[in-house]
């Protein structure tokens, strides 16, 4: 496929954006070559500015879980936006859209909405600090929970792409207070709860990995955690920018069985457009202003457009939980198909999957944590990219992410990518 346009547009906007892109993954770093410019999108594929028809398995990093420009989510937006977009005053669809999601997720009696998933996690860590009186947070390396400075600790994602896990401009008062643990490692975890006795506030986690490729939670170690913080007092925040409404109605915690006390949200509850959300049990969340002494605000939070998209998107997915049934069937058969096709090709990989979350690591080992993500062959990942977009398939361009499958895809279309596995496979 030619991607000339694609690249001159590149060329014109690394003059006045750092980098041409808006956010690093996006600038093909870890794979290189240009990034593709998108026209447009519609239901699985994305359409570029050379013409060219992507069969999309990112689907802007999840969101898209129904699809590109899906009609209910579509018309709600554009009704909206004629009725005016933002008023810094309350509308009755937050409301509509908080009950909704306190309906379907469990464990939760109220939301707040916000504009990322960085916001989110961030104005979550802060309640928990409020809360607990305590300072300091455990996460665990490889994940992300956004940019804010605690969190860009051993960070995953572009962080880990970009060989900045520990970004400058973080204070080292704030890392001293983010303390780091090995994923799916209870035994650590335990450790360091231990030397800082009576001092944290909160274990942020995402309870199914994304952002080291997909790594789902061992056996244990969710409810490891739950019962480590429930024994030293300390709040258990499930991230689930990537997997709350994804991976069924109630997300991780209910895929899982294992309860948080705080959520974050973000994806796919605001439509594609930029939402982000926080969620916790009414006793913790009455501590937020303007009932409860922690600040957090935002004047376009719970914006009319994006709320109108989160609704439509949340009530079809809700009147409809098929759907989380066929999305893991989709990628249980893409999974096969890969799977079968390295196997022929005796190439080494570990295929992580969990609902419609898939990513291929180059890895021979099973995939448990950053270290063994970190073991995956990056030149065969490189060769497999772009052998895939050359092709018309695009997956993350970076062995740290993972793939997002849409119910807009057809079975024709995954045949499609494993006949196009079949054609990379020789090259690799
Ligand atoms: N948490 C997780 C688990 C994420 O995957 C991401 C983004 N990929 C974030 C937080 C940050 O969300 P945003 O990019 O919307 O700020």
């Amino acid at each position: 496929m030619i991607y000339k346009r694609s690249s001159a547009l590149f060329t014109a906007a690394q003059k006045v954006i750092p980098g041409g892109v808006n956010s690093p993954v996006r600038a093909f770093k870890a794979v290189g070559g240009d990034p593709i410019f998108v026209t447009e999108a519609k239901g699985a594929y994305l359409y570029d500015e050379d013409g060219n028809r992507l069969i999309d398995y990112i689907n802007s990093w999840g969101p898209m879980i129904l699809g590109h420009a899906h009609p209910p989510v579509v018309n709600a937006v554009v009704d909206k936006a004629k009725k005016g977009t933002s008023f810094g005053m309350p509308t009755e669809i937050e409301t509509q859209i908080a009950e909704l999601a306190v309906s379907m997720v469990p464990n939760i009696d109220k939301i707040r909405f916000v504009n990322s998933g960085t916001e989110a996690c961030m104005s979550a860590v802060r309640l928990a600090r409020g809360y607990t009186g305590k300072d300091k947070i455990i996460k665990f390396a490889g994940c992300y929970h956004g940019h804010s400075d605690s969190f860009l600790i051993q960070a995953g994602s572009g962080a880990v792409t970009f060989g900045s896990p520990n970004s400058p401009g973080v204070t080292k008062g704030t890392a001293q207070d983010t303390l780091l643990a090995r994923y799916n490692d209870l035994d650590h975890v335990e450790r360091i709860i231990m030397s800082n006795q009576g001092e944290i506030a909160c274990i942020i986690i995402e309870p199914i990995a994304g952002n080291m490729g997909c790594i789902p939670p061992v056996k244990g170690f969710l409810e490891g955690l739950r019962s480590l913080c429930d024994t030293h007092g300390i709040l258990l925040i499930f991230d689930e920018v990537m997997t709350g409404f994804r991976l069924a109605k109630g997300g991780a915690q209910e895929l899982t069985g294992v309860d948080a006390d705080i959520v974050t949200f973000g994806k796919v509850i605001g439509g594609g457009l930029p939402v982000g959300a926080f969620a916790a049990r009414a006793e913790i969340m009455n501590h937020l202003a303007p009932l409860g002494p922690v600040y957090q605000a935002g004047t376009l939070s719970g914006n009319p457009l994006a709320m109108a998209a989160g609704l439509a998107m949340l009530n079809e997915l809700n009147n409809n939980p098929e759907i989380f049934k066929s999305l893991a069937s989709k990628t249980e058969y893409l999974h096969h198909g890969i799977a079968n096709t390295l196997d022929e090709h005796n190439i080494t990989y570990t295929i992580n999957r969990i609902g419609s979350m898939i990513s291929v690591h180059f890895a021979g080992d099973t995939v448990v944590d950053f270290d063994t993500a970190a073991k995956g062959n990056n030149d065969t990942f490189k060769k497999f990219f772009h052998g895939m977009l050359d092709n018309g398939v695009y997956i993350a361009p970076s062995a740290f992410e993972t793939w997002f499958i849409t119910e807009a895809l057809t079975y024709e279309d995954l045949d499609e990518t494993i006949a196009t596995v079949q054609k990379v496979a020789k090259i690799l």
